[in-house]
């Protein structure tokens, strides 16, 4: 049979199974069919939710939902095992509307489609209502250098926001094997040893705070296009209109140039994040929670308040520079860190007012 494959150009058959095979994992090498496909994938993620025990029965679970392909096939994969498991799952899709329109506005069309298509109950929290300010005029006021700080520390706690709204245990994530492999590098390369040491942990934040989960940790990037693909599911494909984070890009390029020699490459160096060991005397920060609204912060006040306090005040460039300094010359005191509480806590009352009435 094989001999004659060799000679005839007979097509490949499925590796696991009779049908013709029509692609080749990116992951493994095998040639598989469409169903064995789906069926080793979405079996892979269900083992490393079950390995890492993820979730427990009758929890709420916010997916941070983008409209892009990574977290359009997570809520579809999650919603696929919820059932097929019977994890016994409540299951959200959560939204953060940055304000950036040509963008944000036509993924979160995509967004709300994903809500039809999966049934999935929809939040969308906006910066505009959480900060008073959409990414378009913070740009206006600071230019196209440093808004993705403005943008990414905004986006995680307005994340963290509105999981709360939604009275969510958890929230998970789109990161990929990829994602997580290049913040490997990148905290290698710029020395940063004390996120190096948290950037591989499948859960973050769960030391008294609302955890976020990646059930996509060593799902390769590859393999979520071509599930996307094949399936066909409905996702947004355009990159931010902002200027992208150069430094990952380079990280990135590096990678996915070791990934065509070697595709085992990705794990491997989440494998090496895994194992590593930090010594005793590195220096960690310390986790508690920010006087001013209540999220959690290494600091006194946190870097979301910093940055909002600098745009009110005019002053948005200071806060995007050392932490410290910014935080002295606008005012903002340098109390001690109030200490995280033994349990995640509900952020104080007038946050979730201020939050809960749009
Ligand atoms: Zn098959
Ligand atoms: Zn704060």
């Amino acid at each position: 049979m094989n001999s004659q494959a060799n000679t005839c150009k007979m097509p490949v058959s499925c590796g696991l199974c009779e049908k013709n095979a029509i692609l080749k994992r990116p992951k493994t090498g095998d040639a598989l069919c469409k169903d064995c496909f789906y069926h080793a994938f979405e079996t892979e993620i269900h083992q490393t939710i079950i390995d890492a025990e993820l979730f427990k029965r009758g929890e709420t679970v916010a997916i941070g939902a983008s409209g892009g392909k990574d977290s359009t096939v997570l809520a579809h994969v999650m919603k696929v095992l919820n059932e097929r498991y019977d994890y016994g799952l409540n299951l959200f899709l959560l939204s953060v509307d940055e304000g950036i329109s040509g963008y944000r506005d036509d993924s979160l069309e995509t967004v709300k489609r994903n809500q039809q298509q999966y049934d999935l109950p929809l939040k969308i929290v906006s910066y505009e209502e959480l900060y008073g300010w959409t990414m378009d005029k913070i740009v206006e006021k600071i230019g196209l250098k440093n808004n993705c700080t403005f943008c990414g520390v905004f986006r995680r706690q307005a994340l963290d926001r509105g999981a709360v709204l939604v009275n969510a245990d958890k929230i998970v994530t789109g990161h990929n094997a990829d994602d997580i492999a290049e913040t490997v590098l990148m905290n290698i390369l710029r020395g940063d040893v004390a996120r190096l040491r948290r950037c591989t942990a499948i859960t973050t934040g769960n030391e008294g705070f609302l955890p976020r989960c990646k059930p996509f940790k060593y799902t390769y990037e590859k393999e979520i296009v071509m599930y996307a693909y094949f399936k066909k599911l409905d996702y947004f494909s355009t990159e931010c209109i902002y200027s992208p984070n150069a430094y990952r890009g380079h990280a990135r390029t590096f990678l996915k140039d070791l990934e065509k020699i070697r595709p085992s490459t990705i794990i491997d160096i989440i494998h090496s994040g895994e194992s590593l060991s930090i010594k005793k005397d590195v220096k960690m920060p310390t986790q508690g929670t920010c006087n001013q609204c209540g999220y959690i912060s290494s600091h006194t006040i946190c870097k979301a308040c910093v940055l909002l306090e600098g745009l009110n005040k005019g002053l948005p460039k200071l806060a995007i520079g050392k932490s410290h300094k910014a935080r002295k010359k606008l005012g903002l005191g340098l109390l001690p860190v109030r200490r995280k509480e033994e349990k995640f806590q509900r952020p104080t009352d007038n946050v979730v007012k201020q939050t809960a009435d749009f």
